[in-house]
């Protein structure tokens, strides 16, 4: 368990236990590692997807702090979502004789050889944030992500039970975008099965940039005559191109639409009523469980971990963090109480006198 404040425990979603096999799943196996020599720092390998959008930015921060408060050295590369640049920078680090590799994976299906080739170098892999399938990963740390969608599509079928519907997904090799996908389907299933929902539109945007979102989004508007009632968007990126193409209709504020990261843009625009929600999920916790568990593997200890994840080979010992739905109504108490986000940045755009008092 990890331990201190920061850390809110981990709830496992009861939509994730058909994922996880939660009986008798600590895992106490002492690890076989690439250890440091003695008297040296440990050294971890950071191989991330990209750095465009904003919260990852915040992970590479929180990761490193963490592990260099714990004695750590740490050496972050980003392959700015380029699939072939993410494999060499992993073998970089590999023969850079990292003690542990954490992985980011822009496509989580393609990295299975990499998973290989660490093992023989007695590295350790951790997936972060999102799985790396049919491999043998060692580890998987990341939130509860059916979770996450399940979130995003209630707070949007509660205000616009029926209607037209346009599905905004992630990117298409990445796994949480499947996942994100699954958890809106078991809220919005039941309701396009009664015929109260229709999915006008289901487009996944690649590498989830908000340019992509603003194209499928403009063309959803114009195929469909703007006779949209509601946005699913699987995350603050997708969901900022998506209004800017709903702005340019007149239609900003008018279409409920979800999100995700809490980034600062998307707080914005939920304060304004511009964007519905937004998903909080505290990268601050993610990171220092992932910082924690990284430097037990590389010193060889036990890392415990709360139940597992099948990624299409093995069942990957996981940790799954809960993630938290935002609005207007709890902005202040969740992403700005924790500091994730400034009351005044938050609230820059919205008159002094309509600040929350807090
Ligand atoms: C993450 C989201 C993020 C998205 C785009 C997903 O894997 O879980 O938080 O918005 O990638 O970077």
């Amino acid at each position: 368990m990890f331990k201190g404040k920061s850390v809110k425990r981990i709830l496992v979603g009861v939509s994730v236990l058909s994922l996880m096999v939660l009986a008798g799943c600590t895992r106490q196996e002492p690890a076989k590692t690439a250890a440091p020599e003695k008297g040296k720092a440990i050294k971890i390998g950071v191989s991330m997807d990209d750095l465009r959008l904003e919260r990852w930015q915040h992970d590479r921060d929180l990761f490193t702090a963490k592990a260099k408060e714990l004695g750590a050295e740490v050496v972050v590369q980003s392959a700015n979502g380029d699939d072939q640049t993410q494999f060499s920078q992993c073998e970089n680090l590999i023969s850079q004789g990292v003690n542990v590799l954490v992985i980011i994976p822009h496509n989580g299906d393609s990295l299975a050889p990499i998973i290989e080739q660490a093992h023989k170098a007695g590295v350790k892999v951790l997936a972060y944030d999102r799985l790396i399938t049919k491999s043998d990963v060692d580890y998987y740390i990341s939130f509860d992500n059916i979770k996450v969608g399940e979130m995003q599509a209630k707070a949007i079928s509660t205000l616009v039970p029926k209607g037209n519907y346009f599905l905004m997904g992630g990117s298409p090799t990445d796994n949480n975008a499947k996942m994100f996908r699954q958890g809106q389907m078991n809220v919005l299933q039941p309701l396009i099965d009664k015929g109260d929902i229709k999915v006008i539109g289901d487009q996944w945007a690649k590498d989830w940039l908000p340019e992509e979102a603003l194209k499928i989004m403009e063309n959803g508007l114009t195929a469909n005559n703007n006779k949209i009632d509601a946005v699913v968007a699987s995350n603050d990126s997708t969901a900022g191109g998506a209004i800017q193409a709903l702005a340019a209709q007149g239609l900003e504020g008018k279409v409920p639409i979800s999100g995700q990261d809490a980034e600062l843009a998307a707080c914005q625009r939920v304060v304004e009523g511009k964007q519905t929600m937004t998903v909080y999920k505290p990268i601050k916790d993610l990171a220092t469980a992932a910082a924690e568990a990284a430097v037990k593997i590389a010193k060889g200890e036990t890392v415990k971990t709360e139940g597992k994840v099948n990624n299409g080979k093995i069942d990957v010992p996981s940790i799954l963090l809960a993630p938290i739905a935002v609005d207007a109504k709890n902005m202040v108490e969740t992403v700005i109480k924790d500091g994730y986000n400034k009351l005044e940045e938050v609230f820059k755009n919205v008159p002094k006198d309509k600040w929350p008092k807090i």
